[in-house]
This record gives C-alpha cells, structure tokens and sequence, in this order.
C-alpha cells in the first residue's frame, strides 16, 4: 500500500492490534543488535548479506511479540528498535512518496517530508486534528532525529 502524506491523516493512536509485529522485517542498527546479543542471545537476530533484521518465528511474527486474547505488546518495550518505535511513520529528507506538498512539515528550522503507512490499523484518514499535528508528528520526527527520551504517543506501555 501507499504511504500516505500526513495532512491526509486525522488521527493515529497504537490500538495494540499487532499486525506491525506479525509482517514485517525489521532492520536492526549495530547498536541495537549488540544490545539485543548481549541481553538475550545471538539466536534473537537473523543477519543476511548487508543488513541484520530481529528474527522472526515460523509463522512470520517477531520473538518478541507477546500475545494475549485482547491485545499484543512487545516485549523489548523498553529497548524497541528504532525502526519499531517509527512505524508506521516514515520522517524523510526528501519527498519520496509522492504529493510533496501535502507531506511536507516544517520542524523548527528543518524541511521534513513526513508518510504515514495504512497498513496500520490506529490510523485514521481526513482532516488532521490539532494534537495530531502539534504532539504526534513531532514525537515522531523527535525520534527520527534521535532527540526524543521518551515516548508518550508513539508506543503502547505494558
Ligand atoms: S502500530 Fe498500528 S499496526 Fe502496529 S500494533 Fe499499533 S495499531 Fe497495530
Ligand atoms: S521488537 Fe517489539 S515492536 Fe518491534 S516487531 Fe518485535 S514485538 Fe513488535
């Protein structure tokens, strides 16, 4: 599916449905593959030739999915990787998605060109809400530029 720019988005908010930690792969930087090796065991992560992704179990989902009847949490929670902690928004330089006037966000002194995925299930299409805008977004790019310490709207806590 298409990622869509920003100012089509009303809403999104994490309902914990999983479907994120179930699909797809996720890349891990040096960083985050030594402290899941040290913490855990080599055996968490599966290499390939340029890139090292968490390992996935047989039926496609991340070992670190833990399940209930009501929800899904992720149990790296406080370790999630960077790309975890993004999806299922994507801060760009460029406008590499298409529509770059609907996706562009001015942050502070910076251009950005901000997509959100629709394969997620928390998000909501239409005309964007103040708090998406205002405290969401910026979460995001926060974390992107790695200048945000904690997440508040980005993550479902345990
Ligand atoms: S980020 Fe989206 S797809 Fe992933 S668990 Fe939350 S609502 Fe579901
Ligand atoms: S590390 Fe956590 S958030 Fe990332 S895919 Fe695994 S369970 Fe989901």
């Amino acid at each position: 599916m298409q990622a869509v720019p920003w100012s089509q988005v009303r809403s999104w908010r994490c309902n914990m449905c999983g479907i994120c930690c179930r699909h797809y792969d996720v890349v891990l930087k040096f960083p985050e593959w030594l402290s899941i090796v040290k913490n855990f065991g080599i055996e968490y992560t599966a290499p390939s030739l340029d890139k090292i992704f968490l390992r996935r179990r047989s039926d496609g989902s991340c070992t670190f999915l833990l399940e209930t009847p009501k929800a899904s949490f992720c149990g790296l929670q406080h370790a999630k990787p960077k790309a975890c902690k993004l999806w299922p928004f994507k801060v760009l330089n460029r406008p590499k998605f298409g529509n770059p006037n609907k996706a562009a966000y001015h942050y502070r002194d910076r251009k950005l060109f901000i997509y959100v995925d629709p394969a997620c299930t928390g998000l909501r299409l239409g005309e964007p809400t103040r708090e998406f805008v205002y405290s969401v977004i910026p979460e995001f790019i926060e974390i992107a530029l790695n200048s945000c310490r904690r997440q508040f709207k980005t993550t479902a806590v345990l």
